[in-house]
């Protein structure tokens, strides 16, 4: 997958598809009567902004549901919701790769928001030093500070609505800590030792950190992109999962799971598929919302490492 991304674009470039977008005419702005265009680069980041921004938004998500973040080729639809949008939501800490090429190839005047901007950064694996894990949306604390960097946003784009953002934040972060202590709960069911997960790529640092979990490996790590484990990694992986006596592993909703269901019938333990990890669920998936992602990760986490 090599410069897919970038390959893309210059397809549509030489396509002619962007041009003129965005290169003339006034930012785009706010009234009090039209909604605030907003552009939310993947179905999580997407998730929060719908329910801060409720009515008073017209949102745009870029990668949706299902869809892999890390190798997420934009199309033309997607620079243009970019060349309109006032507001680009985006994740931050490196997690979407493209942004900033389909930002300059659309010519967008958007404001950019990165949702993770302050929180303390875990170390990505498998990447080069000093890169940062990405996935912080895993940690319902987390998602509170996203909340609160989506309404701060919101209330710059559009003075006007600042009040309804506040409200609707309020209720969202009531939400949010309900979620985290239910969670804690949940997993309070589990004894320490068994407590250990087992992904396709290594999506659950902050999850883990959050509620007394080890990480006990995966075959990709924080990116999936361009990696690809070798026979001796996939090897290695069910060694280790047979060494820590863990019941399951899990698949994701964002990728194949072919080489981890390898990993389970050598290791001799059961695939358990799938969690939502960097995207939510379908329509009918049970994974729609951040919430309801988060809470139905849980179920099939503490259900399977507890049998
Ligand atoms: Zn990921």
């Amino acid at each position: 997958m090599t410069g897919g991304p970038a390959r893309g674009l210059a397809a549509l470039l030489a396509a002619g598809l962007l041009l003129g977008t965005g290169a003339c005419g006034p930012k785009p702005a706010a009234s009090s009567d039209q909604p605030l265009k907003v552009a939310a680069t993947f179905s999580v980041v997407g998730d929060l902004v719908r329910v801060i921004g409720g009515e008073h938004v017209a949102l745009t998500v870029l990668a949706g549901p299902g869809v892999d973040a890390h190798a997420f080729i934009p199309t033309a639809g997607d620079a243009a919701a970019l060349a309109k949008a006032a507001v680009v939501v985006e994740n931050g800490l490196g997690f979407e790769t493209w942004l900033d090429d389909l930002y300059t190839a659309a010519d967008s005047q958007a404001t950019r928001v990165a949702a993770a901007d302050g929180i303390a950064p875990r170390a990505g694996t498998g990447e080069e030093t000093g890169e940062a894990d990405p996935h912080v949306w895993h940690s319902a604390t987390n998602a509170m500070a996203m909340a609160r960097n989506i309404k701060a946003a919101l209330a710059a784009a559009d003075p006007a609505n600042a009040a309804a953002y506040q409200t609707n934040t309020d209720a969202y972060l009531a939400e949010l800590t309900a979620l985290d202590g239910w969670i804690a709960e949940q997993v309070s069911a589990l004894p320490a030792e068994r407590r250990k997960l087992v992904t396709t790529h290594d999506t659950f640092g902050y999850f883990a950190q959050r509620y007394g979990f080890e990480v006990l490996g995966s075959l990709l790590p924080t990116s999936t992109e361009g990696a690809s484990p070798s026979a001796q990694q996939v090897a290695a992986l069910a060694q280790a999962v047979k060494a820590a006596d863990v019941p399951a592993i899990f698949g994701e909703n964002i990728g194949a799971n072919g080489l981890l269901n390898q990993v389970a019938a050598e290791a001799g333990v059961k695939l358990v598929a799938t969690l939502f990890t960097d995207a939510l669920g379908a329509p009918g998936s049970g994974g729609e919302t951040y919430v309801d992602m988060m809470r139905a990760n849980v179920t099939t986490i503490v259900a399977a490492l507890g049998s």
